[in-house]
């Protein structure tokens, strides 16, 4: 009778404990072993995972890549050939000689030029334990791009919005970008798809320039870049005016061809920070089509100095919302 009574309580509290089954067990094995820092498509132990908590690995996975990047920044512009692309590249470089570790990533999909403008589309992306590595352009400055990835450069990329968010997702997720100071978006000209997917999936981008032409149409086009920033909560931190004059190559005379001061203007309109601007130099052009950006150019030029000084304003832009974030986060932490 006594053993039959201290026994019964047992059996009970026993029978209510959930008992996992052997395949729900496996699962959960599988589970514990999961890699945070692979991605769900190609672990072996995905089926084990439901889609939520796929999503949710993948979310924490982008997460803790993104962390080792301090300020993430977005070149954006109204309309194509604007010399957003160029603006990119020399701005990223001039950061990455002022001893910066910056990365760029070409998230136009089916213009992918920064591979051409660096020089280095013959070098693909290799694959690097649990991820691919960059391409290194010189010390300081590593680049991705779909231009890297396809094996045919005339080859069109006909892909609609949901391909080309995952290819951004994995050019942010499963590149071994390691510690970086900036990462230099460059974007598609106008407001579609990858500015979306990249403020989806980065959340905090820390700011965005945009690059525009002193002629009217071009104007137009820049007022909805900045328009579409804010209503992405990227904050804009500022306009350039490109291919802002010319010096006269036989008497030095200054050149207006596409008019000048539109940039400042629109800058004042919008309100909204004006960075500077950039005159037209044919030797851009020229070292651009050879794979060089410009300011590695040995010889000083008035191009070169501005895009220094440009960088230096993107510093000091991002050093104000750095201490902006740090104020935000030092009143919330006091209340
Ligand atoms: P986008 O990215 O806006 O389409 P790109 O950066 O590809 O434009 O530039 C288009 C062309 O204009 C390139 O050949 C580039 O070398 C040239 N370019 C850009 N800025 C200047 C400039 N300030 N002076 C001379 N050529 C320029």
């Amino acid at each position: 009778m006594k053993v039959e009574g201290e026994g019964l309580p047992t059996l009970v509290r026993l029978r209510n404990i959930p008992r996992l089954s052997p395949r729900q067990k496996d699962k959960d094995m599988e589970k514990e072993r999961c890699d945070v820092s692979k991605s769900c498509d190609s672990c072996e132990k995905e089926r084990a995972c439901s889609s939520k908590e796929k999503e949710e690995h993948e979310e924490a996975r982008l997460a803790q890549k993104l962390s080792h990047i301090r300020n993430k920044i977005m070149v954006m512009s109204g309309k194509g050939g604007v010399g957003k692309s160029t603006v990119a590249v020399n701005l990223a470089a001039s950061l990455a000689l002022q001893d910066y570790a910056v990365g760029i990533l070409d998230a136009d999909i089916h213009g992918p030029d920064i591979p051409r403008m660096c020089g280095v589309e013959n070098r693909p992306l290799l694959s690097h334990g649990v991820g691919v590595n960059p391409v290194r352009v010189f010390k300081g400055l590593q680049i991705v791009s779909m231009g890297l990835l396809s094996q045919d450069p005339d080859k069109a990329i006909v892909w609609r919005g949901p391909l080309k968010h995952k290819a951004i997702k994995h050019f942010l997720g499963d590149v071994n970008w390691g510690d970086l100071d900036f990462l230099v978006i460059d974007l598609p000209p106008g407001t579609g798809d990858e500015p979306l997917s990249i403020a989806h999936l980065i959340k905090n981008v820390d700011g965005s320039i945009i690059v525009t032409t002193p002629q009217d149409v071009a104007l137009l086009d820049s007022r909805k870049a900045v328009s579409f920033s804010r209503l992405i909560n990227v904050p804009v931190l500022g306009i350039i005016e490109n291919m802002s004059g010319m010096a006269c190559p036989r008497c030095g005379e200054k050149i207006d061809l596409f008019k000048v001061g539109g940039g400042a203007k629109a800058a004042r309109e919008l309100g909204v920070a004006y960075l500077g601007h950039i005159p037209i130099d044919p030797k851009m052009v020229i070292r651009c089509d050879a794979g060089k950006p410009f300011v590695t150019d040995p010889e000083p030029s008035v191009v070169k100095t501005t895009f220094i000084r440009l960088s230096q304003e993107v510093i000091k832009a991002m050093d104000r919302r750095a201490g902006e974030i740090a104020s935000v986060v030092h009143s919330d932490l006091e209340k």
